[in-house]
C-alpha cells in the first residue's frame, strides 16, 4: 500500500528513531508498504520515519539508477562499521520535493542491520548506493541533508525549499 510521505519540517523527521524489537506482521508490512511508496515516488531510498513511523527501518533500491549497481536492501536496526573515503554528489529527498543540495559523504561504508527475515547481515556498499545508505541512515537519526549542510549553504537551502513549498502550494 502507497502511503502518505511526510514532508519537512514535520517533527518525526527531527527526532532519532527508535529500534525495532521485533520483526513481525506489522514490521513486514510496514517494509512491503515502504517499497510501494518508494517505488511509486520513484525514489531510490526510503527511511520509515519518511511515513511517520519512528522506526529503525529502511529501504533501498537503487536499480532505476543506470549507471549504478543494482542494490536492493531492507535494513532494519542499521549500523555502520567501518566508512572510508570521501565523495560529493548532488541529492534529493523525497521529504523535500523538488530541492536538490550537494552533500558530502563516505565514498565507502561496511554496514551491518537486519533483514525482514530477522536475519543480521554485514555489507560493504560503495559509490551511488553508499551513498543512498548515508542519506537514509541520517534518517533514522533525525537528520535531514540540511544539517549536512552549513551557514550560507544551509540558509539558502532552505529559502529555496520554502520558495518551492510557497510555488508547490500556489498551483
Ligand atoms: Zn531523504
Amino acid at each position: 500500500m502507497v502511503r502518505r510521505i511526510v514532508t519537512f519540517p514535520a517533527e518525526v523527521l527531527t527526532r532519532p528513531t527508535e529500534r525495532v524489537v521485533e520483526i513481525d506482521e506489522n514490521v513486514k508490512r510496514i517494509v512491503k508498504d515502504m517499497f510501494d511508496t518508494m517505488y511509486h515516488a520513484e525514489g531510490v531510498g526510503l527511511a520509515a520515519n519518511q511515513i511517520g513511523l519512528s522506526l529503525s527501518i529502511m529501504v533501498i533500491d537503487t536499480t532505476p539508477k543506470e549507471d549504478a549497481p543494482n542494490v536492493k536492501l531492507v535494513l532494519i536496526n542499521p549500523e555502520v562499521l567501518e566508512a572510508e573515503g570521501r565523495v560529493r554528489f548532488r541529492e534529493g529527498c523525497l521529504s523535500f520535493p523538488g530541492l536538490t543540495v550537494e552533500v558530502e559523504r563516505f565514498e565507502r561504508v561496511r554496514v551491518r542491520a537486519l533483514d525482514e527475515r530477522g536475519e543480521d547481515f554485514e555489507k560493504t556498499l560503495e559509490g551511488f548506493p553508499a551513498v543512498v545508505f548515508q542519506h537514509e541512515f541520517d534518517h533514522l537519526k533525525g537528520i535531514t541533508f540540511l544539517d549536512r549542510l552549513s551557514g550560507w549553504r544551509k540558509r539558502l537551502a532552505l529559502e529555496k525549499y520554502r520558495k518551492l513549498q510557497r510555488e508547490g502550494a500556489r498551483t
